[in-house]
């Protein structure tokens, strides 16, 4: 039995046999079938026929994913799409059948192994979308063959594989493949989102996954967790039994306390939020029966692309989920790149310590246009619901005070245009430097509410980077000098009359967040999968036991002895 880690792709369990996949299989094979010259006509209209067979079904593809998972998603397939109406592209293949005289399926095969070479041509467009190319010639040439693809040959399957594109991934049948290993990958790339959007267990990033594998051994895939057991004991396939109809309890539960009040025991009404990073996460905040959207990154919109989002595509973005939520509030934060987040089409110098450098609000107010245009969009999409702003990564007043002058000229020039909006649009800010803590009181005075971002917090009062996994044992939320900035936030807020609320990952976990209403909060933002857990813990508890555990703690030395107080003392 061996267990690798990676990144969990998309939930679910998996058991299978693995099915080792070399993606680049075919055009190894040295196979050359030359033709007579009276039938290239007849293998360039083969040719034709596959490429528009496979234009026919990549469309299927993309309104499929469309549908399930959104137009951002499919985006990939209509790239594909172009590719095969790329004229240069397709008559390299037919000039290889006419010069060389070779079959259609030879000449993409040569066509194929040209472009691994042609990093060689200085055609900037094909080495950097080689990957593509190859993925959607592949498929041309299966289609050509009549060929199925090796994908599905096995039943009771598991994919292992370097990488699996987003071609392959849809062509998985789920009636044989019960699941993917790749060791390259995210969670949030175009094949895991796949993945997730067709219920398929994917464990990606497994670096060592085609060494560590091999044919045909049982592979236990946990997509929950981001595990994979070769070779499992029937310990562990017991143990993910009871994982499984856990999960299935859960589930339960989520269907139970969805439509209750989250109000503890003594009648203290809370309110909770979920935090989201797309569009299409809006239907697990409804699942989960958030009161609302306390966090929306705004991210996904700049990254992966090349080009900056013009004004009307935010605002149709912003626009389709505040009509999703039909009312309910939203905060949507705007743009926080910089950091472990970078766009493309804006490539400042390098720097050494990004966390600490042109970040959140310092890049906004650096490239005011690119600011501007985001906040005109917020601003039309206000009239269609309850939305607010929030800045991310403030450390001074003046950077409020700055960027509420963007608010303002994006209010007038849209009042120049008759445009509608909601005039008193509530502006805020997150509260995630030591600095931005110990300036509240001041900064309170500017805005309209505080959301507390205790990633960063962390982050920056421990001054670990939160992307170390060597620091990781420093990453500790209920370190005693976090919980002494927490308050001091909370008790600014308070003193100047505006809201407070917080959004980073431990008030997903259900004890600190009960620790976070000792200390004052009434709304507490989440990823929504954590809302039922922290729900089901406040209505067990009382709102007076809450407040005296949190006035004990707050002079207690350590985050272990915190935890432990708080496992002890909650119901
Ligand atoms: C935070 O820093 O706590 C936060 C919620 O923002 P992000 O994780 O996007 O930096
Ligand atoms: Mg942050």
């Amino acid at each position: 039995m061996k267990k690798l880690r990676g990144i969990s792709a998309s939930p679910g369990i998996g058991i299978g046999k693995a099915k080792k996949l070399d993606s680049e299989f075919f055009i190894f094979k040295k196979e050359e079938k030359r033709i007579k010259s009276k039938n290239v006509e007849n293998e360039i209209k083969k040719f034709y026929e596959s490429v528009k067979k496979t234009e026919d079904e990549i469309l299927k593809i993309k309104l499929n994913i469309e549908k399930i998972a959104g137009k951002e998603y499919s985006e990939i397939f209509s790239f594909y799409i172009s590719l095969l109406k790329d004229k240069k592209l397709i008559e390299r293949v037919v000039n290889l059948i006419k010069k060389e005289k070779v079959s259609a399926g030879t000449a993409i095969k040569k066509f194929i192994e040209n472009l691994s070479n042609q990093l060689l041509e200085k055609d900037n467009f094909l080495r950097d979308k080689r990957k593509e190319i190859f993925d959607i010639f592949e498929k041309v040439f299966f289609n050509l063959s009549g060929k199925t693809e090796k994908l599905n040959e096995i039943k009771n399957g598991i994919i292992v594989a370097k990488d699996l594109s987003p071609t392959q991934t849809v062509s998985i049948d789920k009636r044989y493949i019960k699941g993917f290993v790749t060791c390259v990958g995210t969670s949030t790339s175009h094949t895991a989102i796949i993945a997730k959007s067709l219920e398929i267990p994917a464990v990606v990033g497994v670096a060592d996954a085609m060494e560590e594998i091999k044919e045909n051994d049982t592979i236990l895939i946990d997509g929950y967790d981001g595990i994979v057991i070769v070779n499992p004991t029937s310990v562990e396939i017991e143990k993910i039994k009871i994982k499984e109809e856990e999960i299935k309890q859960t589930k339960k539960k989520i269907y139970i306390l969805k439509n209750k009040e989250t109000i503890t025991l003594d009648k203290k009404r809370i309110k909770l939020y979920a935090n989201i990073e797309f569009p299409e996460e809006v239907e697990s905040v409804i699942k989960y029966g958030a009161e609302g959207i306390g966090l929306f990154r705004t991210e996904y919109l700049y990254l992966k692309r090349n080009d900056l989002p013009s004004e009307e595509e935010q605002f149709l973005s912003y626009k389709k989920i505040t009509e999703k939520m039909e009312g309910k509030p939203i905060i949507i934060r705007t743009i926080d790149v910089g950091g472990d987040k970078f766009i493309s089409a804006f490539q400042g110098p390098k720097e050494l310590h990004s966390f600490l450098g042109l970040r959140g609000i310092r890049f906004s107010l650096e490239k005011k246009d690119i600011f501007l245009t985001q906040i005109k969009a917020i601003l039309k999409a206000s009239y269609f619901g309850d939305l607010k702003i929030m800045f991310p990564m403030i450390t001074t007043k003046e950077e409020v005070i700055e960027a509420k002058k963007i608010v303002e000229i994006a209010k007038n020039e849209l009042n120049k245009k008759n445009v509608r909006f909601k005039e008193n649009i509530e502006i805020g800010i997150m509260i995630e430097t030591p600095s931005a803590v110990l300036v509240s009181d001041d900064i309170a005075k500017e805005v309209d509410f505080f959301s507390i971002g205790s990633n960063d917090l962390i982050q920056y009062t421990l001054a670990i980077d939160r992307v170390s996994e060597k620091l990781s044992y420093l990453y500790q939320p209920c370190h005693p000098s976090i919980l002494k900035l927490i308050k001091l936030t909370i008790e600014n807020a308070k003193k100047n009359n505006i809201k407070v609320s917080i959004c980073g990952e431990m008030a997903s976990n259900p004890e600190i967040a009960c620790l976070m209403i000792g200390l004052g909060l009434e709304e507490l933002s989440m990823a929504p999968l954590a809302i039922p857990y922290v729900k089901e813990k406040i209505i067990k508890n009382y709102y007076y036991k809450m407040k005296e555990i949190a006035e004990k703690i707050i002079n207690f030395d350590s985050h272990e002895s915190i935890i432990n107080f708080l496992k002890k003392n909650l119901n």
